[in-house]
């Protein structure tokens, strides 16, 4: 539904959705796809049963966003009505951030950190590494050519509210805050990188610090929040001149574990559960001034709480929907959260 339509280039806040195609073991399962797309914007869930009944389903569980993409939509579409008009941002002086958001399986690596092929994950592909392509684009452009920015990327994951770098081994790092509200990450590597091909071997080997070590069955990937940034900075007092965050969150089903036996997935359960409730509440209040926002309330919107102030802030929430029947409760969960951030 997308082809043609040219991306609006001035929305403070965008919201998307994104259904995948089911996959090879959903539709051995037999699972019926209850994931509909008719327009450019809307999205709908349906039970098979209901199928025609259209009017029901229709009133109840209609959804409408920015834009809806459905499951022929590529990466590079995606990118295009998401992160792209965001880069323009970081060069004029502001902050950007693009989060994937969804349960667990429903898409958001694949479309951040690039597609899988087999073991290897062909980061080309994804989100991260295009951004990175286009903020490499508009630094050689004319018009910012003469600031002499320079790029750098870190890349760190948040678990259990605390953060691992990803670039040096998974290293703990502190998180402090001055008087002025000013957060740090406290020897966070961030490399200055002069090429997309750095950057590209950057993203690669931070995924792989990612998901090395993990088993799909026990994924700590799927109850962290990982924060790709790209930033580029004034030449000489090395100043931020603007910052893009990419952020592929945690499995928003696993802040839904705070009932589990098991103590260590419980407390996890319920770190996730507030980070992706004070995520709302921050990007609700873009641009706002920020001492009454819940920023402390996670470490998640600590660490991003220069990206949510000021008026030049901008944001993009790509919210990912599995398609199958089994998924039906937390894709409906997922589109309310989404229809709630803005
Ligand atoms: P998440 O990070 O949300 O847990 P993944 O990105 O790992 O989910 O996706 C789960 C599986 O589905 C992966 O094998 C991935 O390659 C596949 N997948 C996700 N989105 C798509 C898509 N749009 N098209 C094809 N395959 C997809
Ligand atoms: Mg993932």
């Amino acid at each position: 539904p997308l082809t043609g339509a040219e991306p609006v280039e001035d929305h403070q806040i965008t919201v998307c959705v994104r259904k995948r195609p089911l996959n090879k073991k959903e539709i051995s399962k037999k699972e019926v796809d209850v994931i509909s797309v008719p327009t450019k914007d809307q999205m709908i869930v349906h039970e098979p049963k209901n199928k025609v009944d259209l009017t029901k389903y229709l009133e109840n569980q209609k959804f409408r966003f920015d834009y809806a993409f459905d499951d022929t939509c590529t990466n590079e579409i995606v990118y295009k009505y998401t992160a792209k008009p965001l880069v323009q941002t970081i060069f004029e002086g502001g902050m950007a951030t693009c989060f994937a958001y969804g349960q667990t399986g429903s898409g958001k690596t694949h479309t951040m950190g690039g597609d899988f092929q087999g073991k290897t994950q062909d980061c080309k592909k994804g989100v991260y590494a295009m951004a990175a392509r286009d903020v490499f684009a508009y630094l050689k452009s004319p018009k910012y050519k003469p600031l002499n920015l320079i790029v750098s990327a870190s890349f760190f994951e948040i678990y259990s509210g605390k953060v691992f770098d990803l670039l040096a081994d998974k290293a703990k790092l502190r998180v402090l805050e001055d008087g002025k509200q000013q957060v740090q990450i406290v020897g966070l590597t961030e490399k200055v990188v002069d090429s997309v091909d750095e950057v590209l071997k950057l993203i690669q080997s931070g995924n792989q610090a990612r998901t090395s070590g993990q088993t799909s069955a026990n994924s700590n990937s799927s109850r962290s929040h990982a924060v790709f940034q790209i930033i580029v900075r004034s030449p000489g007092m090395h100043r931020v001149h603007g910052k893009f965050s990419l952020i592929d969150l945690a499995g928003n089903e696993r802040g839904a574990d705070t009932s589990s036996a098991n103590r260590q997935t419980r407390m996890e359960g319920a770190e996730i559960n507030k980070s992706l409730l004070a995520l709302k509440e921050c990007i609700r209040a873009l641009g706002m001034k920020g001492n009454h926002l819940p920023f402390r309330a996670s470490k998640l919107t600590q660490v991003l709480r220069d990206s949510f102030i000021g008026d030049k802030s901008r944001t993009c929430m790509i919210a990912m929907i599995s398609p199958a029947m089994s998924s039906c409760e937390h894709s409906l969960n997922t589109l309310r959260y989404a229809d709630r951030v803005k």
